[in-house]
């Protein structure tokens, strides 16, 4: 158990104070989960409110975006470890209308959860995704994957499947090159219901991703209880694997643990090359991260697919670890 506390002191003459107290209560919670050091810390009436009027904004801004479909997607190549071909990509929704106040989709998708506009957004970016395929694939002969991230709240529902299906048949897309990518937080519970929506989206013939695998303490119970095809080891187990002996035992008994089940594993955040070559050395299946690509626009991803050239840096990786890759120059040739 860790215990972080946040205190929040709002002055009693603030304007509309009446209303806006609870809110600040859950902005102090949300405070006291994203810093989990230990330290207490004090947040004052100013600052406070300064957060909740960046709430508002981001909320009705998301709103407009929803009803005039004003998003766009990038695409972020993923790897096979061993070869460095791309294997598939992973699209990243972008908010145009609030780039000027540089709110990420780490900061307006739970803005998006809270006020239920999650769903529309998410579909927005399933259809976008799905019609992206069927274009790669049509024209481009793109053959990789496409990693689709959703709301775990879409677990809980019912129709989640049958939207995606329809949206399948729409575009004639064959659907085992379709990822659909889950963050379980500790709200989502393994239940007879989310369990069942995981198997939906499977039994329509998707493959499922454990995303962030390893944060969660429920991590390891979830991938006994959730049938998946894939985890993705969170980046903040890649950020240290260099350097930190513990960090990279975990990254190893991870990759056996997702192989144990039949899992393809993902090392995701991968910035440098010693990076990469410690989760080589641990088995890992596939890799993404900032030191093969950052997210592209699609005209990039496919300019980015046409002129990847893996030899580069198989040949740097190769002064690091001689006897491996030897081998790897070998097969690739053949
Ligand atoms: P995620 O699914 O874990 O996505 C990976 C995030 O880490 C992306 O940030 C990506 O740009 C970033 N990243 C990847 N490699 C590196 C690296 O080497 N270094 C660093 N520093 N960062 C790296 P992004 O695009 O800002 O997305 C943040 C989160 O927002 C995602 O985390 C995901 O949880 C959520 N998200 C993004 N797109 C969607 C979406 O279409 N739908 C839903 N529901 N959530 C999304
Ligand atoms: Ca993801
Ligand atoms: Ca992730």
């Amino acid at each position: 158990f860790r215990l972080s506390l946040a205190t929040g002191v709002l002055p009693l003459d603030t304007p509309k104070f009446e209303e806006i107290w609870h809110r600040c209560i859950d902005e102090m919670l949300n405070n006291a989960k994203d810093h989990s050091d230990g330290e207490s810390r004090i947040v004052y009436g100013e600052e406070l409110l300064h957060s909740l009027e960046r709430h508002d904004v981001i909320e009705k801004r998301l709103l407009e975006c929803c009803e005039s479909d004003n998003f766009e997607l990038r695409f972020m190549p993923i790897f096979n470890a061993k070869t460095l071909q791309i294997d598939g990509a992973e699209c990243l929704i972008r908010c145009p209308a609030l780039f000027d106040i540089k709110a990420g989709p780490d900061e307006f998708i739970p803005v998006a959860e809270k006020s239920n506009l999650i769903s529309k957004l998410d579909m927005w970016v399933i259809s976008t995704a799905i019609k992206t395929y069927k274009e790669l694939a049509d024209i481009h002969q793109y053959k990789g994957t496409l990693s689709i991230n959703i709301s775990a709240m879409e677990l809980y529902n019912r129709n989640f499947a049958d939207n995606i299906r329809k949206v399948l048949e729409r575009y004639q897309v064959p659907p085992s090159n379709i990822i659909i990518e889950i963050t379980e937080t500790s709200y989502v519970k393994s239940s007879k219901l989310t369990v069942q929506t995981i198997e939906s989206i499977r039994s329509l013939g998707l493959k499922v991703s454990l995303d962030d695998f390893g944060t969660g303490y429920t991590a390891f119970n979830q991938l006994l209880h959730y049938p998946v095809d894939e985890l993705k080891i969170d980046k903040s187990f890649i950020d240290n694997i260099a350097h930190d002996k513990a960090d990279r035992k975990m990254v190893e008994s991870m990759v056996n643990l997702g192989h144990s089940c039949d899992t393809l594993v993902v090392g995701e955040g991968v910035e440098s090359l010693e990076q990469y070559h410690h989760l080589r050395k641990a088995n890992c299946d596939l890799i993404q991260g900032y030191f093969f690509s950052q997210p592209l626009t699609y005209i990039e991803f496919i300019e980015f697919v046409r002129d990847h050239n893996p030899q580069t840096i198989l040949d740097q990786q190769a002064l690091l670890e001689p006897s491996t890759n030897e081998r790897v120059v070998v097969l690739n040739h053949k």
